[in-house]
């Protein structure tokens, strides 16, 4: 995405987390998200809020937003099936962007986890949608509070999760964001890799991996790496080249593991050093969120 299209929704989210700020203070989180959706609607678009947020069998969708006939008022549904708090949480977050960022624009949107990303240069509303979920249930700079001078675990980011009320994945995305050094986020089952997220300074070097182009298996030293099974919540240091073959031999790397909990897959958090003597490198052209469109909502991997 261009950068003023970034920008939209991260605006909307903060203009929001400041009066929240000054209503409840800082320390207000969980967001209340259901409760945030229909009241600030209820102020701001008082011809069309959003009326109510509920739970529904909602048939392969984990969330929907929907216009009455009038478009005077708007519902918010997430799928009764789900049980994990940080999913629906994120699910009615991503409705109320729809609501607040795309409603002239259609009078129903039904969201699922397998919903195709277009990626060929549209806006893409599905990923504005999940960045203003997350800058609204994570923002920045209670975040950088929270990780502030403490070394990166995912006990740390297990704390970022329960204060946010999101999964693991979710925080260790937003995460990664914040990052000073490379890092890159990668989510595995059965020795390959489900997507990757690079950040920043990892994508400008070289250092990420293009899993919707092709299947990419674990290095064999992975501690995520069924070869390695003992190694579930760990932490070792190695030589970067095991990871990506373009470092330097001499480059080394931290790797850390945590499976995700309910959703039957691993996540390995992989952090370097800065790489400024390295012209960026791409093999390919590859869009620079791997990620954001999809699996961020729900800390769910891509449905494949
Ligand atoms: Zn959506």
């Amino acid at each position: 995405m261009k950068m003023s299209e970034i920008k939209w929704p991260m605006a909307e989210a903060n203009r929001i987390s400041s009066m929240l700020n000054l209503v409840l203070g800082t320390d207000r989180f969980p967001v209340k998200v259901d409760q945030v959706a229909v009241e600030y609607s209820r102020q701001c678009f008082a011809d069309s809020p959003v009326d109510k947020v509920d739970a529904q069998d909602l048939e392969g969708f984990e969330g929907m937003l929907a216009a009455n006939k009038a478009h005077s008022k708007w519902l918010i549904l997430y799928n009764s099936e789900v049980s994990s708090e940080g999913r629906k949480r994120f699910t009615v977050a991503h409705e109320f962007g729809h609501y607040l960022l795309h409603r002239h624009q259609q009078d129903r949107f039904q969201c699922g986890n397998d919903d195709i990303s277009t990626g060929d240069g549209k806006r893409d509303i599905e990923t504005e949608a999940d960045l203003f979920a997350s800058t609204l249930l994570m923002p920045l700079d209670d975040f950088r509070r929270q990780v502030l001078g403490q070394p990166i675990s995912f006990d740390l980011l297990g704390h970022c999760a329960d204060r946010y009320g999101v999964s693991l994945t979710a925080a260790a995305l937003r995460w990664t964001e914040i990052a000073e050094k490379r890092a890159v986020l990668v989510a595995s089952r059965d020795d390959h890799m489900l997507w990757a997220k690079a950040n920043q300074a990892a994508f400008k070097s070289g250092a990420y991996f293009a899993t919707r182009k092709r299947t990419i298996e674990l290095p064999s030293s992975a501690l995520a790496h069924s070869y390695n099974c003992e190694a579930i919540n760990q932490t070792q240091s190695t030589k970067a080249q095991l990871w990506f073959p373009r470092e330097p031999s001499t480059m080394q790397l931290t790797e850390m593991t945590r499976g995700a909990g309910q959703y039957d897959y691993s996540l390995t958090l992989l952090l370097m050093p800065d790489a400024e003597w390295q012209k960026p490198q791409h093999d390919e052209e590859e869009p620079a969120e791997d990620t954001f469109d999809r699996f961020v909502r729900n800390g769910q991997p891509l449905v494949r």
